[in-house]
């Protein structure tokens, strides 16, 4: 998104968009990544536009400002202001509900009518703490990210397995396409 020095260092602010279906746990991954909080009883995110969360990457502070949607995706509404200026995205689906899996190329064809640059792109099967009761398996996950050119990460907001990598990951990424 931008780069500038300044004493002699060099500052970088990415906007990364999270999307997918309404409860898949968007708002909660941003949550357990920027606060390290979960939130069980969370309704549509009222408010909050975006979270910046530093991290350094060979010595340098990366700023990744991270933006959460405000519960238009159950209106399929998300407008493309929410998409403008955005170089990297966590396509997120619920690993209990296969139907959240199958909108994630509809969610994939938005990103790319809405974005004009290269985005990195990651695909998150979260709520992988609830294997009992899992919908989609970890091959279709991953054969649906190869396919598609996506890392690809299952996660659980709940237990925080793999939230900070999957953020991370996307981060690093976004940095290597502009350094
Ligand atoms: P959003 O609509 O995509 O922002 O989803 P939310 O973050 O609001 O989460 C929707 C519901 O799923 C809430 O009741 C959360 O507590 C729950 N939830 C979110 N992430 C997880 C997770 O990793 N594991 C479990 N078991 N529940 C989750
Ligand atoms: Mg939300």
């Amino acid at each position: 998104m931008s780069s500038s020095d300044e004493e002699g260092g060099e500052e970088y602010l990415f906007k990364i968009v999270i999307i997918g279906d309404s409860a898949v746990g968007k708002s909660n991954l941003l949550s357990r990544y920027a606060r390290n909080e979960f939130n069980p009883h969370s309704k549509a995110t009222i408010g909050v536009e975006f979270q910046t969360q530093s991290m350094d990457i060979d010595g340098k502070e990366v700023k990744a400002q991270i933006w959460d949607t405000a519960g238009q995706e159950r209106f399929r509404a998300v407008t493309s202001a929410y998409y403008r200026g955005a170089v990297g995205a966590l396509v997120v689906y619920d690993i209990t509900r296969r139907s959240t899996f199958d909108s994630v190329s509809r969610w994939l064809d938005e990103l790319k009518t809405h974005s004009d640059t290269t985005v990195a792109r990651m695909l998150v099967g979260n709520k992988c703490d609830l294997e009992s009761i899992r919908d989609v398996t970890v091959e279709e996950g991953k054969s649906l990210a190869e396919s598609e050119g996506l890392f690809f990460m299952e996660t659980s907001a709940l237990d925080a397995t793999n939230v900070k990598t999957a953020f991370e990951i996307v981060i690093k990424e976004i940095y290597n396409n502009v350094s």
